[in-house]
């Protein structure tokens, strides 16, 4: 963690850990199911890629190991992989690993702890058995009780969850649930996202529908309301979190600053470049370097900035704009702008834009405004 004296950690490190125990029904991530072996020449191509790799920031501000589940790993692996980020964590304000309840034990937990990971991010999904069986979830409620307080007994309190809504069949009634029972658990920080069905994930393959767009409005409205009446904040818009606790390292993706992306499937971006590290996991043990760039052009990069930036509710400041940019905000969308204003959609206070929330509750409209 931060000490006195220490040089300024500056950048932000992303760790894609490709296995997953089981695999969800709506999981579109790169993963493939955990094995061993596989795992251990992966943690050998990793080893090897942050070796030679030179842009990795040295003295990351935040790092984040997400999934597939870092979990999944056996606890010697888990541990290797811990060793091998935590060369980078020294100077880190904000450590964060994804965990799956039915993965993490007291090992691993004492593990998080010795690495000085200060923040877990957990899949918490639905509190409803139907709902999480038909997900392809294998934990209940009781299993994530018992993984947050394996943290909490191991001094990692900062705990985010992320729950899932607009399931086929469910109602405000089961989604009141699952929220009650999540904030049970007194998370710091949760993010409630609305079921998307990607085409090639289990779900997709099986043709299940999404629920209607009306549907998801009304739950999304009581997703707002029931986080606002437990004291958190909607600072972006499908994450809410108690004061002081926003999460760092996603707010540097919103506020459309570089960051650096590690391992099979993850992505980076640098000035004017996005980055794909190789999604195939077994191309990926051949060359833990091969990855594809793509150049992104001034427009692309005035619409990513805008389109991240209204995503939180602090919206987009004009002078982080034109370090992104180089371009004047006003210049190229002084017109959308005051148009959106006038439809109570935007506010602008001279020195930022950001959504009211009826804009936020249309933020596809609201965006499709500023396409070039
Ligand atoms: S949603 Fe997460 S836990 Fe489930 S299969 Fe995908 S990466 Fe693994």
């Amino acid at each position: 963690m931060m000490t006195a004296g220490a040089n300024k950690a500056e950048g932000h490190l992303y760790v894609h850990v490709p296995f997953c125990r089981t695999i969800c029904g709506y999981c579109d991530f790169c993963r493939v199911v955990y094995r061993r072996e596989t795992a251990e020449q992966w943690l050998h191509a990793l080893q090897f890629e942050l070796n030679h790799r030179d842009d990795i920031p040295a003295v990351p501000e935040t790092i984040y190991i997400g999934g597939g589940t870092p979990t999944s790993l056996d606890a010697d692996l888990f541990a290797r992989l811990l060793e091998l980020t935590g060369t980078y964590a020294k100077e880190c304000t904000e450590y964060t690993v994804e965990v799956n309840p039915e993965t993490l034990d007291e090992t691993k937990a004492a593990l998080l702890r010795k690495a000085g990971v200060n923040r877990v991010s957990m899949g918490f999904q639905s509190s409803d058995p139907k709902e999480l069986a038909f997900m392809n979830r294998h934990h209940t409620l009781d299993t994530v009780r018992r993984a947050a307080q394996m943290l909490r007994d191991n001094g990692i309190d900062n705990l985010s969850l992320d729950l899932i809504y607009g399931l086929p069949g469910q109602d405000a009634a089961s989604l009141d649930r699952s929220i009650a029972d999540a904030l049970s658990i007194q998370p710091k920080h949760m993010s409630l996202y609305s079921l998307t069905i990607e085409e090639n994930s289990i779900f997709g393959k099986k043709g299940v529908e999404p629920c209607d767009e009306e549907l998801e409005a009304d739950l999304y409205e009581l997703v707002c309301a029931r986080m606002q009446e437990a004291g958190f904040e909607r600072y972006e818009i499908a994450n809410f979190a108690r004061y002081g606790y926003y999460s760092r390292h996603n707010t540097a993706y919103w506020e459309y600053r570089d960051f650096c992306g590690v391992s099979a499937g993850a992505s980076g971006k640098s000035g004017h470049m996005r980055y794909d590290v190789e999604r195939s996991l077994a191309a990926y043990l051949k060359n833990p370097l091969a990855r594809t760039e793509i150049p992104l052009s001034v427009e692309d990069v005035c619409f990513e900035t805008v389109m991240m930036s209204l995503r939180m509710k602090k919206g987009l400041k004009r002078s982080l704009f034109l370090e992104r940019t180089g371009r004047n905000l006003d210049d190229i969308y002084g017109n959308v702008i005051r148009e959106l204003c006038m439809q109570g959609l935007l506010m602008d206070d001279g020195e930022r834009i950001f959504c009211t929330e009826r804009g936020a509750s249309l933020l596809n409209d609201v965006l499709e405004s500023f396409l070039p």
